[in-house]
């Protein structure tokens, strides 16, 4: 079984999955970062062309764990947690993740991952392209400013060199990218929950949420 939390960069997705997973006592799983994952191999090989990197991803073995608050990630047994959540890997992401080839690879290491337990996943096209039958949708949103600034503040710790500004224009770029690529581009799905958590603080809008997942699936923590 799986809830899918869809939105743009920097909407509180990641965050309230987590949350949702550890109130619920159930698996989380970040979309965002198995394509953080692929750009940081992309990267790690001097940035090859598409084709070259594409013979060598089929090789590419991704594992992932949701264990004390955080999601690990490991691309062929190296763990790249932290790296992934550098300037340098998200300055590259909506590119790399914008080709059909890529999301085929990360939607497949996906789909045969939730087989195995109950999930709450947090993405761009979950609801629309990855799980279209999620049992249950929401779809995350905040003004670009509040966005920014949540997304500068998680940062200070493990990229203290960035700016604002920059985490603002990576957004806005991201935002553009995500929305207008050709393959499964971000957007609501019709039978998706709208959040906006503007203005919202964080217990709120998760309250909101768990209501609305005990409501309707009738799980119970
Ligand atoms: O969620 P996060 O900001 O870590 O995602 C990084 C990037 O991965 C996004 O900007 C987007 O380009 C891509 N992504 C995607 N589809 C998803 C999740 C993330 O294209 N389901």
């Amino acid at each position: 079984m799986i809830i899918v939390i869809d939105g743009p960069a920097g909407s509180g997705k990641s965050s309230s999955a987590r949350a949702i997973a550890n109130r619920l006592n159930i698996q989380f799983l970040d979309s965002g970062a198995l394509y953080r994952a692929v750009t940081w191999h992309w990267v790690q090989s001097q940035k090859p062309e598409f084709e070259t990197f594409f013979k060598i991803l089929p090789e590419t073995e991704l594992q992932t764990e949701y264990r004390d608050q955080t999601f690990f990630v490991s691309v062929n047994n190296k763990d790249i947690t932290a790296e992934i959540r550098k300037h340098n890997v998200a300055k590259h992401v909506s590119k790399i993740a914008s080709h059909p080839k890529i999301r085929e690879f990360v939607n497949n290491y996906m789909r045969e991952l939730v087989k195995e337990d109950v999930y709450v996943a947090d993405g761009r096209d979950l609801g629309t392209a990855v799980f279209p039958d999620a049992e249950l949708k929401f779809y995350m949103e905040a003004s670009i400013k509040e966005r920014a600034k949540r997304r500068f503040k998680e940062l200070q710790q493990s990229d203290p060199g960035v700016t604002l500004q920059q985490v603002k224009e990576n957004l806005e770029q991201r935002d553009h990218s995500d929305q207008t690529r050709a393959a499964d581009p971000l957007k609501k799905a019709d039978d998706a929950i709208v959040i906006d958590t503007t203005g919202k603080t964080f217990e709120e809008q998760i309250e909101e949420m768990i209501k609305i997942i005990e409501e309707q699936l009738k799980l119970k923590h």
